[in-house]
């Protein structure tokens, strides 16, 4: 518990930092990245530490952004570029663990405690991180390492940019005493406005609490507090891979014989798998089916893959012919099951052209998805069905 064994890696104003790096009369200057396209109604994506200074800072209305800063350099977002950037990092990363644990497209916790013989003592290996990502990106990196995850990411903003901070276990408590509640995981404004009405404006002042009082005012978030307050969290960074499959079933209200009908949810299935998958940043090489009869009886079938796929087209036609082969919707279907599995990065994914073409029509449903709910849109299955003909 008290070993020095956890790191959160941050990139120092990602965005803004990787546009300077393309064009260097940037540097130095207030570089403000908007969204996509950079109007007046979007939100500041990024703000270069220069434009902080004039009080822009991310999630803020470009138009708000512009009032206070006026003369700064307002640039769209190019996601593309960030997300190549985003891969060398992660490719860097994972060399000294396995154990990564992605929050962002820049930003993780890695668990350094079986890679310590290989690279050194944690802060050596914290160095030679910080090293290797300005050798290979040309970008910085603040590094906050300590016990554990909340502690870590705490140390990780203590000294941006370029940053490396350790909070050891004999500095927690000097540490925490006097830093603003809302440095503490979970609280934001309302819950730091209650706990202001009892006095409570510094993570010392929650300290005098009982966990029985803290419970009994706040609940589950009371119980939170008490611990992470006192530097103590439990949780264990997780990396993609522990997530063994991405999968989705509808036990329907009444059984169903219609097999486009059967069909039609298949492929509503599909897109919201496509969907969870590309959120995680996943792909997999197998495709399984469930199906459960009006008898109760169960049977799966599964196929797999020498190349990933995370696309709604590529699970809607594999399991299509899964369904296909053996007649499986010859009678009447009580529930059904889809899923993806021997899940892994899709960073890392190789290359295919099976995959490529369709990934741009799903990123852009993805991201309406995200916008406006999973309902609002579904293709038309008809689009694809026409390419299978
Ligand atoms: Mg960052």
């Amino acid at each position: 518990m008290d070993e020095l064994s956890v790191i959160h890696a941050d990139m120092d104003a990602f965005f803004a930092a990787v546009e300077m790096r393309e064009n260097p009369d940037l540097k130095g200057k207030a570089v403000i990245i908007g969204g996509k396209s950079l109007s007046n109604r979007g939100v500041v994506s990024t703000a270069s530490y220069k434009a902080r200074e004039f009080g822009v800072h991310s999630a803020m209305p470009v138009a708000q952004a512009k009032q206070l800063c006026p003369d700064g350099i307002y640039l769209p977002a190019r996601h593309e570029l960030y997300k190549e950037v985003s891969k060398e990092l992660f490719f860097l990363l994972k060399k000294y663990t396995p154990l990564v644990e992605k929050i962002s497209i820049d930003e993780a916790f890695l668990d350094i405690k079986g890679c310590q013989r290989l690279y050194g003592s944690p802060l050596e290996i914290a160095e030679k991180i910080k090293k290797d990502v300005k050798k290979n990106t040309d970008l910085t990196i603040s590094i906050g390492l300590s016990v554990n995850k909340f502690l870590a990411k705490l140390a990780s903003d203590f000294e941006k940019p370029d940053g490396l901070t350790v909070i050891k276990t004999a500095d927690i408590k000097k540490t925490m005493a006097d830093l603003d509640i809302k440095k503490i995981w979970g609280i934001g404004d309302s819950f730091a406005k209650k706990l202001n009405e009892l006095g409570i404006e510094k993570v010392k002042d929650i300290w005098p609490y009982s966990l029985e009082e803290l419970q009994k005012r706040f609940g589950r978030a009371g119980v939170k507090i008490y611990y992470l307050s006192r530097g103590i969290d439990d949780r264990v960074v997780e990396s993609k891979n522990e997530i063994k499959s991405i999968s989705h079933e509808e036990t329907f209200a009444e059984n169903i014989e219609d097999a486009e009908q059967l069909l039609a949810y298949l492929f509503k299935m599909s897109e919201k798998i496509s969907f969870r998958l590309h959120s995680n940043s996943l792909s997999g090489n197998t495709v399984f089916i469930k199906l459960r009869y009006a008898d109760f009886k169960t049977i799966s079938r599964q196929k797999s893959f020498k190349f990933s796929l995370d696309s709604t087209k590529n699970i809607y036609q594999i399991a299509q012919e899964l369904i296909k082969k053996d007649n499986l919707f010859a009678e009447p279907v009580r529930l059904l099951g889809i899923g993806v599995s021997n899940l892994h990065d899709s960073q890392q994914k190789q290359l295919n052209l099976f995959e490529a073409e369709n990934d741009n029509l799903d990123n852009t449903i993805d991201d309406i998805k995200r916008k406006f709910g999973f309902d609002k849109i579904s293709r038309a299955r008809k689009l694809y069905l026409k390419n299978d003909e």
